[in-house]
C-alpha cells in the first residue's frame, strides 16, 4: 500500500504534545487534500445554483453536479438516475422507511433489521411500523457477531408471508462484523421480500458491485470515505423507485405547477427538492477518484492485514475482550473491545492524552450493548492512511491505560 499520509494535513497535527494518530474512522474518515481542494475550487470559479439557469456558471455548476452522480453510480455499479443524493446515511434509511414503508408496508407485516443495527436503521423502522400497525423483528447475531443464514431463513419462516422487508447493515459499526448481503438477497427475494442495505460501513472498505449484490436499497454517507460531511446516497432499484413517492416538495422537483396542483420530474430529481448540496456532491466525486487511484481491493488488503497485526497485538493485553468476528478478514477495520473493571470513557481519555483518537461509548447500538450488557466499548476503527506504527501506539496507550486505571 503505497503511502498516503502525505495527502492528508490534519495527520500533521499535534495532539496535547504526541503526533494525531487517528482511529476513529468509523465515526467519520478524514479528508485528502485533493477533496479540500476540489471544494475550494468549485467555490472559487463554478459556484452557482443548478440545473434551472441558463448562464455559464449554472451550466458548469449542473455538469459538476451531474458528473458526480455519475461518478457515484459507476463507483456502486448502478445507474446514474437511480443515484439519489441525501445528506447521508441516517436521511437515506429514513427516506426508505417513510417513502416506501409508509405505502408499502400495512398492519401485520414485519421488518427484519439485525440485533446490531445503527439506530439509523432502526428507529425509522420503529416509528414507521407505530404508524402503519406494523412490527420490527430481530435476526439474532451468533458468538462471533455474524449473522447466519440460518438465523435469515429461521425468522422469515416464523413470520411466514409477514416479512416485506429486511433492513440490514453490509457492516457493523459495532463489531465490524461483514453480512453477507448477496447471499440474504437470494434469500429474500425467493420470498418476494426486499432487501434495504446500511453500507455506511461498508463502501468505504470495499469493491461493492450493486448488481451483483442484487439489493433493492443501499445507502451510504461521502463523509465516512474520504468525502465531505453533509452528502450521501440512496441508490434505489429503477422498478421501485419509478413507483416511489416524492418525500420532500418543493423548488427543483417540478414538472407543472397551478394553485391547485403539482406534477413532478423524473427520479433522481424529483426526490431533491430544494438546493442540493453541489460542493457536497463534488467533494464526493472527487474522493472517489482518490479511492479509485488506490484500487479498493488495495484498500481491502491494507485492513484485513492491519486487522490481523492489531487482533494479535490486543490479544496480548490481559483482561481485555474483544467482541465480534475472531477472523481478520469477516470484519472491516472497526475493533471494538472492553477491558475488565476500567470504563471505556477512561481508556479513550488516557489515549487522547498520548495523541490517539479512538471512540467508547455505546456506537449508536444501544440494545446490541444492553443485549449483551456491556454498558460501553471502546472502539478503534482504522483506515487507508493508518499505519503499523499508530498501532503500536495505541497499544502503547491502552497499556498505560490498564496500568493507571486497572
Ligand atoms: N449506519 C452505520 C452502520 C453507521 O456507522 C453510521 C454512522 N456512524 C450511520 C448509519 C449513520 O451515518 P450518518 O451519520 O452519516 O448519517
Amino acid at each position: 500500500m503505497k503511502d498516503t499520509r502525505k495527502d492528508f494535513p490534519i495527520l500533521e497535527r499535534e495532539i496535547n504534545g504526541n503526533n494525531l494518530v487517528y482511529l476513529d474512522n468509523a465515526a467519520t474518515s478524514q479528508k485528502p487534500k485533493q477533496v479540500i481542494d476540489s471544494i475550494s475550487e468549485y467555490y472559487s470559479n463554478h459556484n452557482a445554483n443548478v440545473h434551472r439557469g441558463i448562464h455559464t456558471l449554472s451550466e458548469e455548476a449542473t455538469k459538476l453536479y451531474e458528473d458526480a452522480r455519475k461518478k457515484v453510480a459507476s463507483f456502486i455499479g448502478a445507474l446514474p438516475e437511480e443515484v439519489i443524493f441525501t445528506k447521508g446515511t441516517t436521511e437515506s434509511l429514513n427516506r426508505v422507511a417513510i417513502s416506501w414503508g409508509l405505502k408499502n408496508l400495512k398492519k401485520g407485516d414485519v421488518v427484519l433489521l439485525s440485533d446490531f443495527e445503527h439506530h439509523s436503521n432502526m428507529i425509522p423502522w420503529m416509528e414507521e411500523t407505530k404508524v402503519v400497525g406494523a412490527k420490527v423483528s430481530y435476526l439474532e447475531s451468533n458468538e462471533n457477531g455474524e449473522i447466519t443464514l440460518d438465523e435469515v431463513k429461521k425468522k422469515i419462516n416464523e413470520n411466514e408471508g409477514k416479512v416485506k422487508i429486511i433492513s440490514i447493515t453490509h457492516a457493523s459499526n459495532v463489531l465490524g462484523t461483514i453480512v453477507p448481503i448477496k447471499e440474504i438477497c437470494k434469500i429474500a427475494h425467493e420470498k418476494g421480500i426486499l432487501v434495504c442495505v446500511d453500507g455506511a460501513q461498508a463502501v468505504p472498505h470495499m469493491k461493492v458491485s450493486i448488481k451483483s449484490l442484487d439489493c433493492d436499497f443501499y445507502a451510504f454517507s461521502g463523509h465516512k470515505m474520504l468525502g465531505p460531511m453533509g452528502i450521501g446516497v440512496l441508490w434505489v432499484r429503477k422498478e421501485i423507485l419509478d413507483k416511489l413517492e416524492p418525500y420532500e416538495f418543493g423548488g427543483g422537483m417540478v414538472d407543472e405547477v397551478s394553485y391547485e396542483k403539482a406534477t413532478y420530474t423524473d427520479a433522481p430529481v424529483k426526490f431533491e427538492a430544494g438546493t442540493p448540496n453541489v460542493s457536497g456532491a463534488i467533494g464526493l466525486a472527487s474522493a472517489i477518484d482518490y479511492l479509485e487511484n488506490i484500487g479498493m481491493d488495495e484498500i481491502r488488503n491494507h485492513e484485513i492485514e492491519l486487522n490481523k497485526y492489531t487482533l494479535e497485538k490486543l490479544k496480548e493485553i490481559k483482561n481485555l475482550e474483544i467482541i465480534g468476528p475472531k477472523e481478520a478478514e469477516k470484519r472491516t477495520g472497526v475493533i471494538s473491545f472492553v477491558v475488565k473493571n476500567v470504563h471505556a470513557h477512561d481508556i479513550a481519555s488516557v489515549l487522547n492524552g498520548f495523541g490517539v483518537a479512538v471512540r467508547s461509548g455505546h456506537h449508536c447500538a444501544m440494545p446490541y450493548h444492553r443485549k449483551h450488557k456491556i454498558s460501553a466499548t471502546t472502539r478503534i476503527s482504522h483506515y487507508l492512511y493508518n499505519t503499523k506504527e499508530d498501532i503500536d501506539k495505541l497499544i502503547e496507550g491502552i497499556n498505560k491505560a490498564t496500568e493507571l486505571l486497572g
